[in-house]
């Protein structure tokens, strides 16, 4: 296995669409393998192959919380085949948004198909949290970021900082400066919302 760079915003190929998946072989595998490490390492609870420059549909999650254990999931094609009128709001992060937090509405509970690591279909209910996660990084694979859910002004303000702290890193690296997101790691929020 291996770890993945993560694409963080603003950057083109998070705004692509996926491809789906032919089929789920060994070389699909391995990057649900690799894509699942990555998500761990971030950490994560959930990630979508374009967040790693693959622009196949492919997601991986697994969530640990009191209220939902899911283990972890390998999602290939994954589509929303049934949506709740009720909606739900939820505090979403991403791990190409990194530091930003935003409250998303969106669908409570859904029914989600896919193709399982072993390329068999299957129907999963979602409610809570992976109903969110779900949603969230089947967004991705249509090149949307929960950003684009939140107003233009907030979007714009997020992705200047985004950027402003991208420079600030490059010029950094250039001068050979230590990491500053590794300080602050330190004392950050364990209780933040998750980036997925
Ligand atoms: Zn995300």
């Amino acid at each position: 296995m291996a770890l993945l760079p993560i694409i963080t915003a603003p950057d083109p190929r998070l705004k692509k669409k996926s491809q789906p998946v032919a089929t789920v072989d060994a070389e699909l595998r391995q990057l649900m393998d690799d894509m699942l490490e990555t998500m761990y390492a971030a950490p994560g609870i959930g990630l979508a192959a374009p967040q790693v420059g693959v622009l196949k549909r492919v997601i991986v999650l697994d969530i640990d919380r009191e209220e939902v254990k899911t283990g972890r999931l390998f999602m290939a094609n994954p589509e929303i085949i049934e949506a709740s009128d009720e909606d739900v709001s939820y505090e979403e992060g991403c791990l190409s948004v990194p530091e930003h937090y935003s409250e998303v509405v969106r669908p409570a509970n859904v029914t989600v198909r896919y193709l399982d690591r072993d390329g068999k279909q299957q129907d999963m209910k979602c409610e809570g949290l992976l109903a969110t996660c779900v949603q969230h990084e089947i967004d991705h694979l249509d090149g949307i970021l929960f950003i684009d859910h939140i107003s233009a002004l907030k979007r714009n303000m997020i992705l200047r900082k985004l950027l402003k702290v991208r420079k600030e890193k490059e010029r950094d690296e250039a001068e050979g400066k230590p990491d500053r997101a590794k300080d602050k790691d330190k004392d950050k929020d364990k209780e933040s919302a998750p980036a997925i």
